[in-house]
């Protein structure tokens, strides 16, 4: 839909990767619909995944004992937060549609992203309380997890080894996205990349890039199925 803008948070290191294809092909096809895309190349942009003090440009609340999240609130409030922590809000601040595009880490997203998350989304700007799930401050605009796996989809079912992907999906999606207020909108998985055929991938490819022709008509999932944890 032209007009909407669109974040593609992308944490792969090489750009002829699964990842990197995947990445591609959807700045491809949303700038043909006439979207604004914005790529944040974490590994390109040597993104600091670290939480730490240098976060807060200024004098501190209390030097005497550094609480980390209390002093990014209070910077944020203030103005007073790093360079490149602001540049990354900004963007998701304009975005209607947040893509992240990860390979799967130890059940989770790369530590890069996760810490732009740490970063990125600060009491106050993506949350606060009460404003949190449907009330959260991103509220409003999509979220959607796209990621590649080593696993293969047997092993991800509720009989595999790795057990129903919705459990790894659960944290991720439910925990960090809606609690920020995002809808989110069901995850791009693409499995095993490695492990099959080319043709197989390029399919995986080719139904990403169908997928994305009618993304902006697409209802948001339930992402706490009741299911979880009984
Ligand atoms: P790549 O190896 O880059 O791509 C696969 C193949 O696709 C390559 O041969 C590439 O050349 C080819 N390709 C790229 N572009 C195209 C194209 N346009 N057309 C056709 N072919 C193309 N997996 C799990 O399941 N669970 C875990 O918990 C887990 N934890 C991990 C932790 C770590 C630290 C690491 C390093 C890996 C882990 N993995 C895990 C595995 C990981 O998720 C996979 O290795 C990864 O998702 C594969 O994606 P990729 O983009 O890196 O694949
Ligand atoms: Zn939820």
């Amino acid at each position: 839909m032209a007009g909407k803008k669109v974040l593609i948070v992308y944490a792969h290191q090489e750009p002829k990767s699964m990842n990197g294809s995947l990445k591609t092909i959807a700045v491809e096809e949303l700038s043909k619909q006439g979207c604004s895309v914005t790529v944040s190349d974490l590994y390109e942009m040597q993104f600091e995944p670290r939480a730490t003090r240098k976060d807060i440009i200024g004098d501190l609340q209390n030097p005497g004992q550094f609480n980390y999240g209390t002093e990014l609130s209070k910077a944020w409030e203030m103005g007073c937060l790093s360079e490149d922590v602001i540049v990354e809000q900004k963007k998701v601040k304009e975005a209607d549609l947040v893509i992240f595009q990860f390979p799967l880490y130890w059940f989770s997203m790369p530590a890069i992203m996760k810490g732009w998350l740490d970063r990125v989304f600060v009491q106050g700007f993506a949350h606060d309380f009460p404003q949190c799930f449907d009330s959260g401050l991103l509220k409003n605009k999509l979220a959607l997890l796209s990621f590649t796996t080593g696993g293969d989809k047997g092993m991800y079912s509720k009989e595999g080894d790795s057990g129903d992907i919705r459990y790894l999906l659960w944290p991720m999606q439910h925990g960090i996205m809606h609690f920020c207020g995002f809808s989110v909108l069901t995850p791009q998985i693409c499995f095993a990349p490695e492990s099959v055929t080319e043709e197989d991938r390029v399919q995986m490819l080719t139904s990403w890039a169908k997928r994305l022709k009618t993304i902006w008509e697409e209802k948001p999932i339930n992402c706490t199925p009741e299911w979880y944890f009984k």
